[in-house]
């Protein structure tokens, strides 16, 4: 189903395919009338689409995915309506920055070592439109250099957890992430936790710290979910009172066979994170 209420997506400002702008005026094609930009590590698509929504009546929530890491394992955390001049922020939006552009220069070193063949950080940069450098980014250059066939096979080859290019040693821990967002105003959102390789026990240990440290929301309605997976997600929310959130973590067309705003229906009995901003 298309929800009208999207606060999870992504544009050219980090690794999606669609400028801010064109994201906002297909989201008001579909019918979305609440959206969250969610770039990662990054909300400068956020503040390029803020004209845009406003003229085509989109509510438009501030956002962001920071990526954290938890437990030694890389996670994300989405923040959400925060104040977008926050001093707290725009501190976690430099950081992160910063911290993306050393991971990148190690990835590139890593490539470099493990294909023997040069890597062109510059090339890659210029994928990621001067913004914000990914790992998809690197996954495209290796497809067009002939490194790889397919963006899939770089990640299962080359990116993915625990090969060469997973790079997180600059990531700060979940409980920093929170603080920037909690500090801004926003609310902290503990993204697609059904997608981590985690244990149940590792997962209700990992949600305990995050409730601990000021996190108050969790994915319960996402693209990627089947009914199994909703249910878990449901019922951890309920389990540690957290609101719920929703989101099609739309990247562009060609990826994951996604579209902005598709997603299961949003549970009943779930309070949704907006019940707290409107
Ligand atoms: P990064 O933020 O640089 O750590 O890169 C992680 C991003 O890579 C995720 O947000 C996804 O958008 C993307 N990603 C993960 N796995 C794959 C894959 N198999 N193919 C294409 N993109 C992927
Ligand atoms: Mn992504
Ligand atoms: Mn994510
Ligand atoms: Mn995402």
């Amino acid at each position: 189903m298309t929800s009208s209420i999207d606060l999870h997506c992504h544009t050219t400002a980090s690794d999606g395919d669609w400028t801010p702008e064109v994201l906002v005026a297909k989201a008001a094609e579909r019918g979305i009338t609440t959206l969250a930009i969610t770039d990662h590590d990054t909300f400068a698509g956020y503040r390029q689409a803020r004209e845009t929504a406003s003229s085509l009546g989109v509510n438009l929530i501030s956002g962001i995915e920071l990526s954290v890491v938890w437990s030694g394992m890389t996670l994300h955390m989405v923040g959400l309506d925060f104040d977008p001049e926050a001093p707290a922020i725009l501190e976690a939006e430099r950081i992160q920055t910063e911290g993306r552009q050393a991971r990148a220069e190690i990835i590139a070193q890593r490539l470099e070592k493990r294909l023997n063949a040069p890597i062109d950080l510059a090339a890659v940069a210029a994928l990621a439109g001067g913004q914000q450098i990914g790992r998809p980014h690197f996954a495209r250059y290796l497809v067009n250099e002939g490194h790889v066939k397919s963006m899939n096979l770089a990640f299962s080859r080359l990116l993915g957890a625990g090969k060469v290019g997973d790079v997180k040693a600059m990531w700060p821990d979940m409980e920093t992430a929170i603080h920037w967002v909690v500090e801004s105003g926003g609310i902290a959102v503990m993204a697609h936790a059904h997608l981590y390789r985690m244990t149940r026990t590792k997962l209700r240990a990992c949600l305990k710290d995050f409730k601990d440290a000021g996190g108050q929301g969790l994915e319960v309605a996402y693209g990627q979910m089947d009914s199994n997976q909703r249910g878990q997600m449901s019922a951890l929310a309920k389990e540690f009172g957290l609101l719920g959130s929703c989101g099609s973590d739309f990247h562009g067309p060609s990826r994951y066979g996604l579209e902005l705003g598709v997603m299961p229906a949003f549970p009943t009995d779930v309070p949704p994170v907006w019940s707290v901003w409107q």
